[in-house]
């Protein structure tokens, strides 16, 4: 067994010093990247269908906004919304579905 000098035992402290600003800066670069991607990928999504890629029209009734594709018809709801759409009574539901058969 090799005792390391003082002064090693200091070159080791700097070099994992050194070594973890590098690693926290890459990191940080990582996070900014996703973050880049994530809007990226927001602004090419966002208020598109997610099936077909066209634009989807935002229908407000009541409480509920429910998005529908303007080309397939496909009808798409934020979080929190299908549990709002279950609740309502069946008149309503007929009334916010002859909305979209307009
Ligand atoms: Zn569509």
């Amino acid at each position: 067994m090799t005792l390391m000098k003082p002064s090693e035992k200091e070159d080791e402290y700097f070099a994992r010093e050194m070594f973890e600003k590098k690693q926290k800066i890459e990191q940080e670069k990582q996070k900014q990247l996703a973050d880049a991607e994530r809007q990226k990928a927001k602004e090419l999504h966002f208020m598109k269908c997610p099936k077909c890629g066209m634009n989807l029209v935002e229908i407000d009734y009541k409480t509920i906004k429910v998005d529908r594709c303007s080309a397939c018809e496909g009808v798409w709801l934020d979080t929190g919304e299908l549990t709002q759409i279950v609740k309502l009574e069946k008149g309503t539901l007929d009334r916010l579905f002859s909305v979209f058969s307009k």
